[in-house]
């Protein structure tokens, strides 16, 4: 992309309104911008970073074992009724009626409709297990939605559904998307640490929180520091076998948010200099909660005896509106955002330090144009404008690496590469470059760790 003919509206003040950093950061960055109370729309560079969670998330859902499908955003009320949860749900259920008076809501999650499609068309035990899972935007009328869109009105929410026989089964499915989780988050560079977690208004009696370490972060959480650095499992993970070795010796840890914490077990179990008491942002939950929906929804299949049995269920949620900025909040400098590679809008960028000079032309353009040729996704500052400002722009936008071409270098056959995250920097003959960036970038891609 060449940014002359790019979208990228940068903000060179600090917006007032936002009290955090990563919400100041995707403002300045021209990465959001806000269209209501907890309502954005995701400009370019933003969208390019949700996608790029997008692909990790439906990657690794898949790999588990997760089917997707697309439910739609507006809901009928009589369905909510059949749970109870339409009367229960309170004021963060957005209400509205169509032209025929009929009660319809703005889905805040899918229980009831994926019960509802379950029910439609499953009838034995031998299509079980099955877990459904989409992607799509959800609305909750949160009483003060803040940070930009970490609490958000409208946000776009991965949610998987498990079915199966029994709880032990629904357990298997648990520990399922547990993996799936640590890889996922692992994968953005993120450190998500699973927590026991309450299970609020969806219910059940086993759940966990997937919480990132943050100042900002709007839980108090409570864990052992070895629950930071784990080994992650690798994608050679076996998704059809028995995941409790692993999903065990995460939950062996002491680690729970505040409403299930217990000073006396985390004083007992986890040794002084080994205790973190801290804040945390919540990317993630799972939740096994049995029948409570396919109980009252009549969600059955008949069991290998051919008597009806009425099926266990969980649900597993991913916010992707607001790991976008919990990525931020936790890789950043005064500069800007530093991306990692895996959800960087671009992986590269090739700033021409002189646009107008002939030389730095030609050399700019063929680097963009190689950096292209071989898979890199890149970005080509050609903007007739000075280096200065060139600089301040990757530096804020947070790409990885940044091409530099100048004349003084240039005239030795010379570039610069500089690393975002390290300040580091490399000169390098103009031959070499490209070659260079791919050994720095793909494995830094995460696609097969
Ligand atoms: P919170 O406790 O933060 O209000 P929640 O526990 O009600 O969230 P879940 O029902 O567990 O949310 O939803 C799954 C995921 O959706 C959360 O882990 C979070 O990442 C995301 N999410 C929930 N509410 C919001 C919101 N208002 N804005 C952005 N993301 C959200
Ligand atoms: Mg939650």
């Amino acid at each position: 992309m060449r940014l002359s003919r790019y979208f990228l509206p940068v903000l060179k003040e600090t917006p007032k309104e936002a009290e955090i950093v990563s919400h100041r950061l995707m403002l300045r960055a021209g990465m959001i911008s806000q269209q209501g109370a907890g309502m954005y729309a995701w400009l370019p560079l933003g969208y390019k970073v949700l996608r790029k969670v997008q692909d990790i998330i439906e990657q690794e859902q898949n790999r588990s074992g997760a089917i997707e499908l697309l439910m739609p955003t507006l809901q009928s009320a009589d369905l909510w009724r059949e749970s109870g949860r339409y009367e229960d749900y309170g004021k963060e259920m957005l209400r509205m009626q169509d032209r025929h008076e009929r009660d319809m809501l703005y889905g805040p999650t899918n229980e009831e409709m994926i019960t509802s499609i379950f029910r439609s068309y499953v009838q034995s035990y031998k299509d079980l297990p099955l877990n459904l899972y989409h992607i799509q935007w959800k609305f909750r009328d949160e009483i003060r939605p803040r940070f930009g869109t970490m609490r958000s009105r409208e946000f776009l929410m991965k949610d998987a559904y498990s079915f199966d026989l029994s709880k032990d089964d629904a357990v298997r499915a648990y520990n399922r998307m547990f993996v799936a989780y640590l890889r996922t988050f692992h994968r953005m560079g993120m450190t998500a640490i699973p927590m026991r977690a309450e299970t609020g208004p969806i219910g059940g009696d086993l759940s966990h929180e997937f919480i990132v370490l943050a100042e900002t972060g709007e839980s108090a959480v409570f864990c052992h520091a070895d629950m930071l650095g784990k080994t992650i499992p690798g994608p050679d993970t076996d998704f059809l076998g028995d995941l409790t070795p692993i999903v065990s010796d995460w939950t062996s840890l002491y680690a729970a948010t505040e409403d299930m914490h217990d000073d006396t077990e985390f004083t007992a179990k986890v040794p002084e200099d080994k205790r973190i008491a801290a804040r945390g942002i919540e990317v993630g939950q799972v939740f096994y909660f049995g029948t409570k929906y396919s109980g009252p929804m009549g969600a059955q299949v008949q069991g290998p005896d051919g008597k009806p049995v009425t099926v266990h269920m969980g649900s597993y949620g991913i916010g992707l509106t607001r790991i976008v900025p919990a990525i931020i909040e936790a890789s950043h400098d005064e500069n800007g955002v530093i991306w990692p590679v895996s959800v960087a809008p671009f992986e590269a960028v090739v700033i021409n330090a002189k646009s107008g000079d002939a030389e730095c032309d030609a050399a700019s353009t063929k680097l963009y144009d190689q950096l292209r040729a071989a898979g890199i996704d890149a970005l080509y500052d050609d903007r007739q404008t000075g280096a200065g400002g060139k600089f301040a722009t990757a530096d804020l936008i947070g790409i990885p690496y940044q091409l530099i071409a100048g004349p003084r270098g240039l005239a030795a056959g010379e570039v610069e590469i500089k690393h975002r995250k390290t300040g580091e920097r490399e000169t390098i003959s103009i031959d070499q470059a490209v070659t260079r960036l791919k050994t720095l970038i793909e494995p830094a891609r995460r696609d097969t760790v």
